[in-house]
């Protein structure tokens, strides 16, 4: 394989880049756009099309290009079942780029996470290790999974979705966008924690909190809760302490299941809070069994945004899911 081509299409951004054949993990070429309004599949198709042929300079020879897509996956041929983030639902994403690539590209679609999680495997936060869990808490919640080394896609593409685990089942449960309720992406993904938190401050006029943010109620963000939560303020102790117990339930029973040994955690949310992060520690030590915490170490997210497109070109290499 003489060059190895990574996408990240997510809800914002396209962004690619192209890797040596070789295997390093700088890239010798990359491009960034804005997804934009047209988010119509063939538009999509046709300009990620475009990138990858100029990027891939004209090569006759094979090209690996994994896509890593902000999206639910029904299959291993790309199909989207629905992805918020492009307002697609039941696209063949993927048969629609397969076909507009000449013969010696070697397609693969994932799941974005997915992506992120191999990055993570082969250069980042889990180099080395066979057993992962990866969660990242952002917008919504991701997770990627590597279980003997092999990345887990399930049977129909989308394991690992453990934002829409439940963590309450009643009639007080939070509606999720999935349809369901009580899913912990409904708790902690960035919008719905968002939209809480300024809720709550409403009401609560926690002036210290809403000053960290330059006195703006709209500019506050996790991240200031959080720093709020290191000096003590009542309202954002109590409000982390029911979130990273909700989290810390569902983590701690992934745990139960998988028996990783690195478990990382990363995301635009969980990546700028650091007591959210050790207080969510503390709670699945709680919940998990202990002989699954023998093993394990937590680590950070290493890799930011290059790890899906370092990712996604390494599955696409790597032979993993590639669509004939
Ligand atoms: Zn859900």
């Amino acid at each position: 394989m003489t060059i190895q081509i990574g996408i990240d299409l997510g809800g914002s951004n396209l962004r690619a880049a192209a890797f040596a054949g070789g295997g390093g993990t700088t890239p010798f070429a990359s491009h960034r756009e804005a997804v934009g309004d047209d988010r119509s599949p063939a538009a999509i198709v046709e300009r990620l099309a475009r990138t990858i042929e100029r990027l891939a300079g004209g090569s006759g020879d094979p090209v690996a290009v994994g896509v890593g897509v902000a999206a639910l996956l029904r299959d291993r041929r790309g199909t989207v079942a629905s992805s918020p983030h492009l307002r697609w639902r039941d696209e063949a994403f993927g048969e629609q780029l397969r076909r507009r690539l000449a013969a010696n590209y070697r397609l693969g679609v994932y799941n974005d996470a997915n992506a992120v999680t191999w990055g993570e495997a082969v250069a980042g936060a889990a180099r080395g290790c066979r057993d992962v869990l990866a969660v990242y808490v952002g917008t919504g919640i991701g997770a990627g999974l590597l279980v003997g080394g092999q990345l887990v896609e399930g049977a129909s593409n989308c394991a690992g979705e453990l934002g829409h685990t439940k963590v309450r089942w009643d009639e007080a449960a939070a509606p999720c966008m999935c349809g369901g309720r009580g899913c912990i992406e409904a708790y902690v993904g960035g919008t719905y924690l968002l939209a809480r938190i300024r809720r709550e401050l409403v009401h609560q006029r926690r002036r210290a909190v809403i000053e960290r943010a330059g006195g703006s109620l709209d500019a506050v963000t996790p991240s200031h809760v959080d720093a709020a939560a290191h000096d003590g303020d009542a309202w954002a102790l109590g409000l982390w302490t029911e979130l990273a117990t909700l989290l810390g339930v569902a983590l701690g029973n992934a745990l139960a299941i998988l028996n990783p040994q690195r478990l990382i955690l990363g995301g635009g949310v969980l990546g700028r809070t650091p007591v959210l992060r050790a207080m969510t520690e503390v709670a699945l030590r709680r919940v998990a069994p202990p002989a699954s915490l023998e093993p394990l170490s937590v680590a950070v997210a290493e890799l930011g945004d290059d790890a899906g497109l370092i990712g996604a070109a390494r599955l696409a290499r790597d032979g993993v899911s590639l669509i004939e």
